[in-house]
């Protein structure tokens, strides 16, 4: 039986019963929760950080702050930068978390005998490796347990994960992912609770499998048709894909839900994929820094889980920008985890609060969030026919297959891509021959021989129609 990470049963109920007490009156009970949090948070990072007793303590010494008031925000960089001085506990070492993460075979095993640990994709420029302590653990399942259904005022405990249904993790798994070692996690728990508690229950286990979004579509299409998923969860681009496989009759897939997340559901998206399946989409909202932010209502609103995260809308230069308006980025404040604590953390996300509120009557705050925008590459192979790439696949390929992380992939019309490279990165050439390596070697398993990688000399551009700077942009 594989290590899981750390469990308290006590600390879990305890977290359930305040997250369930929270959602019957989030302005009030949840305010409050929120703020003692946040207390134990500053004292339990001036305590136990050196980076975060430099930052919040100053030179001079002096008390924790209790608000966040004044606090500097970090930034990813700076934060792996000084990885061995960021956790409170001083055995969790940059050398000894990257070491465990190398090693696929120890997803959602326990890192020093008691934490989940996860890397971010690097999608926003560099890779971080985050650490989830038990209480953050207990805070997720907790939101996992009672918001996932609903923010209704008298949401009641539906599970997140529920018996007889069989789910089906389309996404990247190859490496020590948030969501794949949640998943993973979570159907470890499953195995080594039913036949403690009930074996003659033992079918009511939900099925769980993952698949991966890298493999080509025919493959991965005809590993769903073998597994008969009655949920499908993914990328709302995969789950485009997907969809799009299913309309053409390329798959027979029978969906009861899509629950999506990672990237922005478009609403072209949100219509096609529910019209194909007929089912119920969930969109959610959340980061390897803080796994669950935000949810969405039946209304089709975000609303922030703000009892145990704190998000920030600001602008350029991290000054707060009024609700009603989008944001240059937020800063993240994440109340669960006073292990490896985040305060103030940069997202390049844009997010929206929505001052008039929701009409399905949560206290939650609605939000709109502008995640990422990257584009489905559409690619012709040497007979003409068109093939879809996903941009979260082509990312890990580069990411993953070149250890680079600071590029912009564009398609030049449907033979050939383009791969720039940001100022900053070390060897260009050296880069651009590792990633033309991997991504040569992806186009191929895609039946994709024909396409050329070439060297981009300009610098990435600004997404055409989002403004942002988008790592996979579409021709045109
Ligand atoms: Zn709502």
């Amino acid at each position: 039986m594989p290590h899981l990470p750390a469990m308290d049963p006590w600390l879990w109920s305890r977290t359930l019963a305040e997250t369930y007490a929270a959602g019957l009156d989030p302005q009030g009970v949840g305010r409050a929760q929120r703020d003692a949090r946040l207390r134990r948070l500053l004292a339990a990072a001036a305590e136990g950080s050196p980076l975060y007793r430099e930052r919040l303590l100053g030179r001079a010494g002096g008390a924790a702050p209790t608000t966040l008031d004044g606090v500097e925000p970090v930034s990813k960089a700076e934060l792996m930068q000084r990885f061995d001085d960021w956790a409170t506990d001083r055995a969790i070492t940059l050398a000894g978390a990257a070491d465990f993460v190398a090693d696929p075979a120890r997803l959602a095993d326990a890192y020093l005998g008691r934490y989940l640990v996860w890397t971010s994709s690097g999608t926003t420029g560099q890779p971080g490796i985050f650490v989830q302590d038990e209480a953050s653990l207990a805070a997720f399942d907790a939101l996992d347990l009672l918001r996932f259904q609903g923010h209704g005022p008298a949401a009641l405990p539906g599970m997140a994960f529920m018996p007889g249904q069989r789910y089906a993790y389309v996404a990247a798994i190859e490496g020590h992912f948030a969501g794949v070692a949640s998943i993973e996690r979570l159907d470890r728990i499953g195995a080594s609770m039913a036949p403690a508690f009930w074996p003659a229950l033992a079918w009511m286990r939900p099925a769980v499998q993952t698949f991966s979004v890298l493999q080509p579509l025919p493959q991965l299409l005809a590993q769903l048709e073998a597994f008969a998923p009655t949920i499908l969860i993914s990328y709302p681009s995969s789950a485009d894909l997907i969809a799009q496989a299913v309309a053409e009759g390329r798959a027979a897939l029978r969906l009861r839900e899509v629950w999506v997340g990672g990237e922005q559901l478009s609403a072209e998206q949100r219509a096609h994929i529910t019209r194909v399946f007929d089912c119920r989409i969930r969109n959610n909202y959340g980061a390897s820094e803080f796994y669950s932010i935000a949810w969405e209502c039946p209304q089709g609103r975000m609303h922030l889980n703000d009892d145990w995260v704190i998000v920030e809308p600001v602008d350029r230069d991290d000054r707060p920008v009024p609700p009603g308006e989008a944001s240059h980025a937020v800063l993240l404040t994440n109340l669960a985890n006073r292990t490896q604590p985040l305060l103030r953390y940069r997202l390049s996300d844009s997010l929206r609060f929505l001052p008039q509120g929701c009409a399905c009557g949560s206290g939650f705050p609605a939000v709109e969030v502008q995640g990422r925008a990257d584009d489905t590459l559409t690619l012709h192979n040497h007979e003409g026919h068109a093939c879809r790439l996903l941009p979260l696949a082509l990312m890990t390929v580069i990411e993953e297959g070149a250890q680079l992380t600071q590029f912009q992939l564009l398609a030049n019309g449907v033979h050939e891509l383009e791969l720039r490279l940001e100022a900053g990165v070390g060897d260009p050439a050296a880069a651009f021959a590792r990633a033309q390596g991997a991504l040569t070697e992806y186009l191929a398993q895609e039946g994709l021989h024909n396409v050329r990688v070439v060297h981009g000399c300009e610098p990435p551009r600004c997404h055409p129609r989002s403004g942002k700077l988008s790592r996979v942009v579409a021709a045109g």
